[in-house]
């Protein structure tokens, strides 16, 4: 009898597997090997809203578990996982400048950006006002992230590429079987396939659909990750990531010439030298109505779980909403309301 069934191969699938075996729990997880969100992510965690210079929904608890799961996560894979690098946003005036360091100052931001402004000059980028520069940011490689969980696991026959079949699972009152595998219970990550799961398809997720461009740009030297009205982020040698767009009235997720001309005309109002495209990539991303995941368990089968909902901040969110899940399954800690799909209830 397995601990869990773990349904989903993306970040959350990838996470929520890490999270049960780090804790000497063992899995049956079950993926097809679909393109979705996970492999259009650059896998950029941020804990500002940068808009509005507001911290993200628990930022400091979710950094505060990020940087030791992920550690632990690259110790078992053969290629480097976490990126660490500065998030330098790019600042749009001198009304810009002061609201960044006056609110810089607030109790709740002080430990998450730096307050003044940073003029050094990166050469090939326009920004007269300078940059505002964020703590504790970087990139996780989400395709290093789940090939190398799915070779992981499947060298240890506790991961399965296939596609689910829902009609095959069997509920008891204290264990599931699938086909002819038992386990305690199980967990549902399918990201925005969630509507195909007969058990949660009524959690009222809504697809938003983010394009993204990858640059070949020789001249330009950067360490950092550029957020002006589009993020510019270093990937490999010459290699850059633009994005990306958000677009909730989409009619399918293949890439558009729409996206690729928008984020090229924000990208040409700070790129100041020569680049070619190399590629475009879009996917769905899981958003919710209120912007907290949908995690917990079905109201009436106590063994099924869903774990979804990531919106547009999986990597940040993951580590820390799958932990709390787990504590919730194996010693009843009650998880934040915002997240517990038990707010939709009624
Ligand atoms: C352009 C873009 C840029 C983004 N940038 C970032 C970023 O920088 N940082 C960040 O944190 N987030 C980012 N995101 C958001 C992030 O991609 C999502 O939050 C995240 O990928 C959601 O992960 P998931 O595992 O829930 O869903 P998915 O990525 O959709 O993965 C679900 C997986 O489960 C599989 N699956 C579903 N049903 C079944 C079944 N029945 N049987 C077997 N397998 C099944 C699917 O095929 C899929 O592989 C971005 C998204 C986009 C589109």
């Amino acid at each position: 009898m397995k601990d869990v069934i773990i349904v989903g191969g993306g970040i959350a699938g990838c996470t929520l597997a890490w999270q049960w075996h780090l804790q000497g729990k063992s899995i049956l997880w079950i993926a097809d090997d679909t393109v979705a969100s996970s492999h259009v992510a650059a896998g950029v965690f941020n804990p500002v809203v940068l808009k509005r210079f507001s911290p993200v929904w628990n930022a400091q608890e979710q950094l505060d578990l990020l940087f030791p799961f992920y550690t632990q996560v690259q110790s078992y894979l053969s290629e480097p996982l976490l990126h660490l690098k500065p998030v330098w946003r790019r600042l749009h005036d001198e009304k810009e400048r002061k609201t960044w360091t006056r609110k810089s100052m607030r109790e709740d931001l002080d430990n998450l950006m730096v307050t003044n402004p940073i003029d050094d000059s990166i050469e090939g980028i326009e920004a007269p006002y300078g940059y505002g520069m964020v703590n504790h940011t970087g990139w996780l490689d989400t395709n290093v992230y789940m090939q190398g969980s799915f070779e992981y696991f499947k060298k240890r026959e506790e991961f399965e590429l296939a596609i689910f079949d829902y009609a095959a699972l069997n509920i008891n009152k204290d264990h599931v079987t699938y086909q002819d595998r038992e386990a305690n219970a199980i967990i549902f990550a399918e990201g925005i396939r969630l509507p195909e799961n007969p058990w949660f398809k009524n959690l009222p997720l809504q697809g938003n659909k983010g394009e993204i461009l990858i640059i070949k740009c020789a001249g330009l030297k950067l360490d950092q990750i550029i957020k002006s009205s589009v993020f510019l982020m270093p990937f490999k040698e010459d290699l850059f990531w633009v994005g990306a767009t958000y677009d909730r009235d989409y009619i399918d997720s293949d890439a558009t010439e729409v996206a690729r001309d928008y984020l090229i005309s924000k990208l040409d109002t700070f790129l100041k030298i020569p680049y070619e495209i190399v590629d475009q990539k879009s996917g769905i991303r899981p958003t919710t109505v209120d912007r907290r995941p949908f995690v917990g368990n079905h109201p009436e089968l106590k063994n099924l779980y869903v774990f979804n909902g990531m919106g547009s901040r999986a990597s940040l969110v993951a580590p820390w909403a799958s932990k709390l899940l787990f504590e919730k399954m194996y010693t009843g800690t009650e998880m934040p309301a915002e997240m517990d799909i038990s707010r939709f209830q009624n």
